[in-house]
Formats: structure tokens, sequence, C-alpha cells
């Protein structure tokens, strides 16, 4: 996952505000006088070492994106433990669970993403430091799945019953090139037109991600016939095409609000030094939570890459020798969820009420799926410190991480109601 946070001025007003009921359904500070919501809640703070050790265990599992299928049968088998109903594995490889109500309407959908960015081999070992975990995918995600599995133990163990109904979902594909192809399976698919709110626990800290990052990404792929640089010159050259595509490419303008990037950010190619290449690529990636400006960046990466292979051919009076090939290897939809949303209202009042400060945020994660099919979503922190995710040096400080299962927890039962 990747987020940043939007305005915590902004979020901390907007929660003072909807502490209370809204749109007749309880809201999480009427939730907590239940007593089995409170039990549930008092619960998962008193077995935080258990959430903790689990989270351990997953993360001891290696998962890397397409190969998270022996991390995905550990929380099977937990899943079926703990009760869920019709505990199952679809077709690429999410796992799901329900957690029936008096209705199957609405349906929650929380999820935690199983797989890493981590490459297989990876040292997994999670050491611990005092405070301080260190272990690549202990805070993004294990911290998650570990959270999800607490909420299902607490709400199990104190009888939690709910208007509506949960499926529970440990879903694969969430990083890289894993292109959330999970959750686009669970929307597309395996849950198709039946999930009415959706809510992924990724990564650590309390915040609420209600704006979607979008991104396109390319692999793009200058060829021509090659040759040798002294014999054959005056050959088009795949690599000068690639050279003129980059240097439009970065003269490229966007807008920064909303904040609209883009990024050469690998290349490759040719054979040797005394070689005219018969092929250059680059990878580029470009990014916006506005779908219109996403839109057009992408239109002028288009049109840079087609002018820079047409003036290579030219400069060499060699018209179509060069040709090109733009793969679309990423494509995360922008999207958001409102502000005044009830999902997103229900997000800040549960920090609130648990005494907790949380911000909104942006950024780019499973949720991306439902905001662009304006499905209500929302992604949240499983609590604690997380550091350097996506590093091997990764690292989760567990000081107070049950603030954040409370408030996954609480929130969870917040939209299992009518
Ligand atoms: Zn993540």
């Amino acid at each position: 996952m990747l987020r940043s946070v939007l305005s915590g001025v902004l979020a901390a007003g907007l929660a003072i505000s909807v502490g209370q009921a809204q749109g007749g359904s309880p809201a999480p500070g009427d939730l907590l006088k239940d007593q089995a919501v409170k039990a549930a809640v008092d619960a998962a703070k008193a077995t935080e070492a258990q959430t903790i050790a689990d989270q351990i265990r997953f993360c001891e599992i290696p998962a890397p994106s397409f190969k998270e299928d022996v991390r995905g049968q550990e929380l099977k088998r937990v899943f079926t433990q703990l009760g869920l109903q019709n505990v199952r594995v679809d077709k690429v490889g999410n796992v799901l669970g329900d957690y029936g109500g008096a209705a199957p309407r609405p349906r929650l959908v929380l999820a935690a993403h199983l797989d890493t960015v981590f490459p297989e081999g990876t040292d997994v070992k999670v050491k611990r430091e005092g405070n301080l975990l260190k272990g690549p995918g202990i805070g993004d995600d294990c911290r998650g799945l570990a959270v999800m599995v607490a909420i299902i133990r607490e709400m199990k163990k104190a009888n939690v019953t709910i208007p509506g109904s949960i499926t529970f979902v440990a879903n694969v594909g969430e990083e890289g090139l894993g292109d959330l192809r999970g959750v686009k399976e669970l929307f597309k698919v395996t849950l198709k037109d039946q999930i009415d709110r959706f809510v992924s626990i990724d990564g650590t800290g309390v915040h609420v991600t209600n704006v979607a990052v979008g991104s396109h990404r390319y692999r793009v792929t200058f060829k021509g016939p090659g040759g040798h640089s002294f014999g054959a010159f005056g050959m088009a050259n795949p690599m000068g095409a690639m050279g003129r595509a980059i240097a439009k490419i970065q003269e490229m303008k966007v807008p920064s609000q909303p904040k609209t990037t883009f990024n050469v950010g690998r290349t490759g190619g040719g054979t040797s030094v005394n070689s005219i290449p018969f092929e250059a690529w680059i990878e580029v990636d470009m990014r916006s939570s506005d779908p219109a400006s996403l839109a057009a960046v992408d239109a002028n990466f288009q049109k840079a890459v087609d002018a820079a292979v047409l003036e290579e051919n030219q400069r060499w009076g060699k018209p179509g020798v060069i040709t090109v090939v733009k793969e679309l290897v990423g494509d995360r939809p922008a999207g958001s969820t409102p502000e005044n949303s009830s999902i997103v209202r229900n997000g800040l009042a549960a920090a609130t009420v648990l005494g907790l400060s949380s911000n909104l945020g942006e950024g780019s994660t499973d949720s991306n799926i439902p905001m662009s099919l304006g499905v209500p979503s929302i992604t949240i922190g499983g609590g604690g410190r997380g550091r350097e995710a996506h590093a091997l040096t990764e690292s989760f400080d567990v000081t107070d991480a049950w603030q954040g299962t409370q408030h996954a927890l609480l929130l969870t039962i917040a939209l299992a109601q009518k």
C-alpha cells in the first residue's frame, strides 16, 4: 500500500461533528453501550498479545504476489477454526469466510491482503527488540491480517449479533504487478453485485483513506532491425527513439491539484557498444486521484512516444523502421468515497469515541476498485507504528497497537448495521 495524509485538521473537525447516530443506524458510540460489543472491544485490548503472535506467524510464511497460497492456507485454517461459515478459496486464491447476521444484506466485506513485495527466498524471520518487531511484511500487511483475525475471534467470543452480514477476505494481489487482481476478482466475479460496503485494513496507524490514487503503468518496447555500429550506420535506432521519448515525457505538464505525476522508472536494451540495438525499453508510471487527469497524462504520454518514433525514423529517412509496443502492465483506477458518506463518518467516529485521533488520507490500495465502482469503501490502518514498508528493514512498533484493533473492530460492527 501507499498512502499520504490529506488533511488532519479537516478530518478532526468532521469527526467531532459526526460522533452521533446517522441515517437511523446506531453510531459507534451507541454500539459501545451494547454489552456484547463492549465485551468484544475490551477483549481486543486484553488479547493484543495473541494478535501480535498471529502477526508474527503470518509474516514468517513467505507470500510474494502470485505466490500467496501457503499463507492463504493458514488463513483458511484460522477462519475455519474460529467458526466462520462457508470458508472457501476462490479461483485466484482469495480466502473467504462468512459471519452471518440477521439478513444477508447489507453485506460488509472486511479484507486484508496476503501478498508482500518481497521475492521468493527473502528471509522473513521476525526479530523482536523490545517493542519493535523487525521483518519484511510485518506491518504491510501482516498487521492487517492479524487485526482481521482478532475481529473474528472477539466477535465470536462475545457473541456479537449483527443485522447485516460480514464476509472476511484475505485477498491476493494487492502489491506491485499483483495489480489488485484479488479485489478485482472479488468485485467482478466471486461476489459480483453482492458487496454493499468494503473496508481494507492495510498497514499501520489509525487513519481513514477515502481517496484512491489511480495509476497506469506501461512497459514500452522500441524495436528495429539493428546492425553493426559502423557497417550499418544510418539505420534508425530504437534507443534513439527511446531517448527522444524520455525527453518528451519529462517535458509533460501536469496539474499540481489534483496531484498528478509521471515517472520513467526503468530502462534497458541494447546488445553491445558496437551494435545498433534491435530493442530498447522503458517502464513508466503515472498517477492521479482524478480519473480525468490520469486519462489526460496517459494520452500525452502516448503522443510523446509516437512522436518520438516518428522523429527517429525521419531523422534517418527510414519511415516505419522503428516500431513501438506500449503494454499496460498496471491499471489501478482512481476514485474516492465522499467525506460526508456514512462509511467515512463511521470510520472517523469510531476513532473519536475510542479517544483516538485519526485523519483522512489518500492512497493506492485495494479500495481503489470499489471506489471506482461507486461502492462505499475505505482503507484503514491496523494500529501500531509502521516504518519502512516495502523495504527489507521494515519494522512495526507494537506500542498501543491494540488501539488500532479496537478501532477496526468497532467500525466493523458499525458497518454491519442496516
Ligand atoms: Zn499493503
